[in-house]
């Protein structure tokens, strides 16, 4: 890969591969990093260790200051700083699932763009929707990526619903809601309110569990942007069109 190259933007096959590298490497080293090889594989994807592996100090300070973002004033979520090799990431206005995912986009950063800006400032990544700059798109990508694992995803996901691809359908919309579907397709109206409500459960026919968004520890946002990714909520606009 020539990241130099003017112009060159990485596939987004490629930038899945660079997580999942970035991934098996902490994982390889995770009794150095963690000081046990006793540790879930989730616990592992650390964006701040990744970081520090790729030769960053990571730093949480209280407030990075304002920036425009598409004619709005917005508060800095993150910064990296190339020259000095620091990442910064703001912690008072920012949840810590948000300060997570904005780290992870600065690894997306560091890893797909080490020849950018010196100094790049970010606003809060997964929360104010679509990002016209490309870098920024592959930036977010790469964070989706690493912290959720498109295997683990479906691993999970298969545990929790019991399909790789879930259709709402009368045995379905009982299972997830406890009503008839008519009913649960007055409140699911769209592929994201249903992504959302998968992202965000708590139980499925009768099996009480931890939510995908926080066993991930990503916003439920987050994870429903990546369950529509990986083809794991079909549409249900598409299965009840008259
Ligand atoms: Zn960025």
């Amino acid at each position: 890969m020539n990241v130099n190259a003017p112009g060159y933007r990485p596939h987004p096959g490629l930038i899945e591969d660079r997580a999942r590298f970035t991934q098996l490497e902490l994982w390889n080293c995770r009794a150095k990093h963690w000081g046990t090889d006793q540790i879930d594989p989730l616990d592992a994807l650390e964006p701040g260790v990744a970081l520090r592996m790729n030769g960053f100090q990571i730093e949480t300070v209280s407030t990075l200051g304002e920036m425009t973002s598409n004619g709005k004033l917005v508060q800095v979520a993150g910064l990296i700083h190339r020259g000095d090799r620091i990442v910064q990431i703001a912690s008072s206005r920012f949840s810590q699932v948000e300060q997570r995912f904005t780290a992870a986009h600065e690894l997306g950063h560091a890893i797909l763009h080490p020849n950018g800006a010196l100094l790049h400032r970010d606003r809060p990544a997964d929360t104010t929707g679509w990002q016209k700059d490309p870098t920024e798109r592959e930036a977010d990508f790469f964070a989706a990526c690493f912290l959720m694992p498109g295997r683990q995803v479906h691993r999970w996901f298969r545990k929790f619903f019991l399909t790789d691809r879930f259709v709402l359908n009368d045995d379905t919309a009982f299972a997830l809601c406890t009503k008839p579907l008519d009913s649960v397709l007055q409140r699911i109206r769209s592929h994201r309110d249903l992504s959302l409500t998968l992202a965000r459960t708590i139980s499925y026919n009768g099996q009480q569990f931890k939510s995908l968004s926080e066993l991930f520890r990503v916003s439920p946002t987050a994870m429903a942007c990546r369950l529509e990714e990986l083809g794991l909520a079909f549409d249900p606009r598409a299965s009840h069109r008259a």
